[in-house]
């Protein structure tokens, strides 16, 4: 049981010959991490500290004071405590999207179909507090989101340019369409895939698109885990044949050579996390059967 409130002190003093109470109700320090949930020790304690005060002949506007005080001391008590677990959690890695905490995969959800490029800028700024992405490496330090299709080439999921200009490095435009925001998974993998070609502008290889395009791939493959991506079925079904299309069309052996190793494992990757994501959907099937 918690003792999560304790009387500490009943002071009695004379005020013009009438007995005035003040009783100093507080928490107990040792409780707010572990104590049992709420509720569960109000009616003995209040009935109990009701006994005491209604024996030694108090008021009845004493006690319902006193009544008052427990309820608030135990109400922030246990409202500091629902506060400090979900603060606690939100800072835990998501099961789901282990890249991202729960508290952002949640503000990436409740955001993803209302506020799409608020989505957009909560996972870049985790992303860049982390140290992952540089942000001033992209035009206005935003990733934009575009929700008109027409401005996205067929087929893509994001886009990245160089800004007009002259001279290198200078920032990428880097744009993120609707078919990016159907899951937190694809959104951050999206990102993640056109920030390996910001990086590209940035060392200047803009000219080869095979293995631009395989290096961005591979990145979502190798981070199928973190992104959550492995349980998109549709996610799934597409890498392998965007991995092989790149693959095919890198123009000479000596780029194949540079890949293969990264290309193979890849598709061992995605093998082995279908795989799981199978056993995974059985096993759910068995537990609800
Ligand atoms: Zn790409």
């Amino acid at each position: 049981m918690a003792r999560h409130t304790k009387v500490i002190d009943v002071v009695s003093d004379k005020v013009n010959s009438r007995r005035r109470r003040s009783i100093v109700v507080a928490p107990d320090p040792q409780v707010p991490n572990r104590a049992e949930p709420a509720g569960l020790t109000w009616d003995s304690n209040l009935s109990a500290h009701l006994d005491r005060a209604g024996k030694s002949r108090m008021q009845e506007a004493q006690r319902c004071a006193l009544a008052i005080k427990i309820g608030q001391v135990q109400g922030n008590y246990h409202l500091q405590k629902a506060v400090y677990r979900q603060t606690e959690s939100a800072s835990q890695p998501s099961s789901t999207v282990p890249g991202l905490t729960n508290g952002q995969v949640s503000q990436v959800q409740a955001n993803l179909t209302t506020n799409p490029q608020a989505a957009v800028n909560t996972i870049a700024k985790a992303l860049a507090d982390k140290g992952q992405v540089t942000l001033s490496y992209i035009e206005g330090n935003t990733i934009g989101y575009v929700g008109d299709r027409s401005r996205m080439r067929p087929g893509r999921y994001g886009d990245t340019s160089l800004t007009p200009g002259t001279g290198l490095p200078r920032p990428c435009r880097v744009i993120i369409g609707p078919d990016a925001v159907e899951s937190v998974s694809t959104l951050y993998s999206t990102i993640m895939h056109e920030y390996q070609h910001v990086l590209q502008y940035r060392t200047g290889r803009t000219g080869e698109e095979a293995a631009t395009e395989l290096e961005a791939y591979l990145w979502e493959v190798e981070n199928l885990e973190k992104t959550g991506m492995w349980r998109r079925v549709r996610a799934m079904a597409e890498l392998p044949g965007q991995l092989t299309h790149w693959w095919e069309e890198l123009s000479t052996n000596d780029e194949r050579e540079r890949y293969r190793t990264r290309y193979k494992a890849a598709r061992e990757t995605i093998r082995r996390l279908n795989e799981r994501r199978l056993e995974e959907q059985s096993r759910q099937q068995r537990g609800r059967g």
